[in-house]
């Protein structure tokens, strides 16, 4: 312990102050744990992609009479139905999104304990709701029928979430160091015993009988991005913080961590295309998402439509669509609505302050007004009015089977787009966070390239590679960082 050692600064050093950090460090600290947190950004700058999520967090139960064990009274609630989510559902989920490509032991631990985890930073202090606004649409009687296996989010969002953290943290007696970027772990007899980071220009040295690396993924570092996804990600706008730059998946690589996980693909979404400030926005954060592409339509600069709005709930297509649309001509596109749909897109989105729209009454008028091949655009809209089952009910709560049968196919919630005002939000790629990482166990502890433990280093959240690819369950983000970032803690 600490203490018993002069050399040593804390029991647990965890680097990184998102999610993953703060539960790490808030199961180390309930242990009797002196912990010290470092965090690169000062603490108005602070609390990583976390602070920026809408705290969506996906966690099995047994529907509502189940989850009101912990959320927070809404009025809502009596006139709510939400469809328990099981282990076989978050699995399925899991295997099908990630095209199987998933670390099976990582992933049983993810569903079976990102549960109890949220359980307990609900204990701690941590403060739960159902997400109206986001996993389901107001029938006309009233009621809301929730959809997509994510129904749980955190009060206040990402801000609310970290706040929460760190409030609790305080409590805690985990010593909180902004401005401290980790650059370097320092090695002796095969042990990690602690960092080098850089506090205003210096390089200050800080040891610990184990180190907990929460610093996220390289999202933020065009030239990480070009190196493990191709020259393109260059352009992709970061949608989170700035400072998840690769720093600590470098140095444990360097110490000779096992790389994990793919580093090819990543998280990455629509977002404001034309919004001057569409880069780590932290006032705006979320909200330059564009996420109610499934009741429209999308069309690139050569007016054709490229991809099934309509494949799936957007909560298992939204985070591999970026990319595509990354790969359109100028990665950009745009999503349109007629005046039917327009009510039901998201209002925390589509209604932000300076959001990029161009509108017009007819679709001519739209088409000069934005940077499409008009004609192109004309009968790319016509084929798909005049494609659509009609046989099937349109119901954006269900997988409705309401297709419009063209290339490529919408799958379900087609809905012609033929009443004025017509309306195009331009959109290109954001990235959220990348897949690769360095590898682990299923309590955190990092392995070396013979698969052993490297003794004293442990690694949570972005950084912990292996869970996702592709393409990943919407709100298993935050869940894995809690879970992992618990488990972590809980041995260092
Ligand atoms: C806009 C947006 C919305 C999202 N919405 C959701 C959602 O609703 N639900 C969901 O599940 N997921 C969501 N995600 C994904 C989610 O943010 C991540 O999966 C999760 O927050 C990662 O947690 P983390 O603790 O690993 O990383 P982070 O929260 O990014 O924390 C990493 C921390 O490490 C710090 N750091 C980096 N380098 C260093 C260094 N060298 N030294 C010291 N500190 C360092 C950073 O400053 C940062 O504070 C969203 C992401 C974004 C960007």
């Amino acid at each position: 312990m600490a203490g018993t050692d002069q050399k040593l600064d804390a029991d647990v050093i965890v680097v990184g102050g998102g999610n993953a950090g703060f539960s790490a460090a808030h199961a180390a600290a309930t242990r009797g744990r002196k912990v010290i947190l470092l965090e690169r950004g000062t603490d108005e700058m602070a609390g990583g992609n976390s602070y920026y999520t809408a705290g969506a967090t996906r966690i099995i139960h047994d529907g509502l009479e189940d989850l009101q064990k912990f959320i927070e009274h809404d009025d809502r609630h009596d006139r709510s139905e939400v469809p328990p989510y099981t282990i076989e559902d978050y699995r399925s989920d899991m295997e099908r999104v990630t095209e199987g490509r998933t670390d099976k032991d990582l992933m049983e631990v993810l569903i079976k304990e990102s549960r109890p985890t949220l359980e307990w930073l609900h204990s701690l202090g941590l403060k739960y709701r159902l997400m109206y606004e986001r996993q389901a649409y107001e029938r006309e009687d009233g009621g809301f029928l929730f959809w997509g296996g994510l129904h749980v989010g955190n009060v206040g969002g990402g801000e609310g979430l970290i706040a929460d953290h760190t409030r609790v943290a305080k409590e805690l007696g985990t010593d909180i160091r902004y401005g401290h970027r980790a650059r370097r772990l320092i090695v002796e007899d095969g042990k990690v015993v602690g960092v080098v980071a850089e506090v205003d220009g210096q390089e200050v040295e800080l040891r610990a009988e184990s180190v907990i690396m929460t610093a996220g993924g390289f999202e933020a570092s065009p030239e990480l991005r070009a190196k493990y996804m191709g020259e393109a990600w260059k352009n992709a706008k970061v949608r989170g913080t700035p400072y998840n730059v690769g720093d600590m998946i470098e140095a444990a690589l360097q110490i000779g961590a096992a790389p994990g996980g793919d580093f090819t693909t990543c998280h990455s979404i629509q977002w404001d295309a034309e919004h001057p400030q569409n880069d780590s926005n932290r006032e705006l954060t979320n909200r330059l998402s564009r996420q109610s592409y499934p009741l429209g339509i999308l069309v690139n600069k050569e007016g054709k439509r490229f991809l099934d709005e309509g494949a799936d709930y957007r909560n298992y297509t939204y985070a591999k669509y970026g990319k595509v649309v990354l790969e359109q001509p100028d990665a950009f596109a745009y999503q349109v609505f007629d005046a039917d749909l327009r009510p039901m897109v998201r209002k925390e989105d589509y209604e932000m302050p300076g959001v990029s729209v161009h509108e017009a009454d007819t679709l001519e008028e739209l088409a000069d007004k934005i940077q499409v091949d008009k004609d192109a655009f004309l009968k790319t809209v016509q084929d798909y009015n005049e494609n659509i089952n009609e046989d099937a009910e349109y119901d954006p709560n269900t997988l409705d089977g309401r297709s419009s049968n063209v290339t490529p196919p919408k799958s379900h919630w087609a809905q012609a787009l033929d009443r004025g005002p017509f309306y195009a939000y331009p959109v290109t790629c954001g990235i959220t966070f990348t897949f690769g990482g360095v590898k682990t166990d299923t309590h955190g502890r990092v392995l070396n390239e013979s698969g052993a433990h490297i003794e004293g280093l442990y690694a949570a959240g972005e950084m912990l590679g292996g869970l996702f690819s592709i393409n990943y369950p919407g709100g298993a983000g935050l869940a894995a960082g809690m879970t992992f970032g618990r488990r972590a803690g809980s041995l260092a």
